[in-house]
């Protein structure tokens, strides 16, 4: 049942979030270690990882990091037995770490297309794949995964990209399908363009950076780039309680852009 009493929402959970030590995934694992869950971040970049497990401290908080690479099924396996050696059980996993080139099918070299999928659509899987036994045993868990506006409409030159978060989707889709009957949700989150390192990378890759991200906000009926912290909101809704009977959705949070021409 939802809480309503203003407490904690994920008061003594235990919660991984890959590419936590970033963007979408550092403004969650802060919002996270706030909401009372102790939070495993998973990512390659140690000294960042390193920054966000300092702030969650330096806020009483409870928090480790595992350097990962999630596209290798040794170092998620890696992070699994860390996190259940320091905590002793897993309630949420956040597929979160992606990579986001540019190109269209004729740009992109074979090498190119099957890094993106490796990172985005075989990390979430072998996540899922290694902490699912352990939701299982208890009984309940939440999975949530960051899909993009990418997984439900295409954008131009960023082919590979796409196919990742349309399969990350129907992934979400599968294993909420298969798991539901042991308490464990599953759900996307699709979010619009939102003002992180990630995003300011790929805009610094147009010819004009400043025109391109003018279009980019036009796209999006609230006439503004999202923040980080407006996604981890969504992501603490489908972590906690609050969202108990929502499995196998795609969760917009994308300032209108789906809602129609802006
Ligand atoms: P970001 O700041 O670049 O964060 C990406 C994170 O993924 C980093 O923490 C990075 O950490 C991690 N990562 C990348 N490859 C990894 C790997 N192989 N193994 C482990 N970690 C890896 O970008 P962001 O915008 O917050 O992106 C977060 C998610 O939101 C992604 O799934 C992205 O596709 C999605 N998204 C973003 C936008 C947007 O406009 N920003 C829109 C829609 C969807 P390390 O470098 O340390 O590995």
């Amino acid at each position: 049942m939802a809480d309503t009493t203003g407490a904690m929402k994920l008061k003594g959970r235990v919660s991984i979030i890959t590419g936590g030590n970033s963007g979408i995934g550092r403004a969650t694992s802060l919002l996270f270690a706030k909401e009372g869950s102790r939070v495993v971040i998973a990512g390659r970049n140690a000294s960042r990882g390193k920054e966000v497990v300092d702030a969650i401290k330096k806020g009483h908080g409870e928090a480790m990091f595992v350097k990962t690479d999630v596209s290798r099924s040794s170092d998620v396996r890696r992070l699994v037995d860390a996190a259940m050696e320091q905590f002793g059980k897993i309630d949420v996993l956040f597929n979160n770490a992606a990579i986001s080139p540019v190109g269209t099918v004729l740009e992109t070299s074979e090498e190119e297309w099957s890094e993106v999928i490796q990172k985005n659509l075989t990390g979430t899987f072998l996540c899922t794949k290694y902490v699912l036994p352990h939701m299982i045993k208890r009984k309940r868990g939440a999975i949530i995964n960051t899909g993009s506006i990418n997984s439900l409409m295409a954008m131009k030159r960023e082919a590979a990209y796409d196919a990742s978060k349309g399969g990350v989707l129907m992934l979400t889709r599968a294993v909420a399908m298969d798991f539901a009957e042991f308490n464990i949700r599953v759900n996307c989150i699709c979010p619009g363009a939102i003002d992180t390192p990630m995003l300011r990378d790929i805009l610094s890759q147009t010819p004009d950076p400043a025109a391109a991200e003018a279009s980019l906000v036009k796209m999006h009926a609230l006439g503004r780039l999202g923040l980080p912290d407006e996604v981890a909101q969504m992501a603490l809704f489908l972590a906690s309680d609050d969202s108990s009977f929502i499995t196998g959705a795609a969760m917009p949070v994308d300032g209108g852009m789906l809602g129609g021409w802006a």
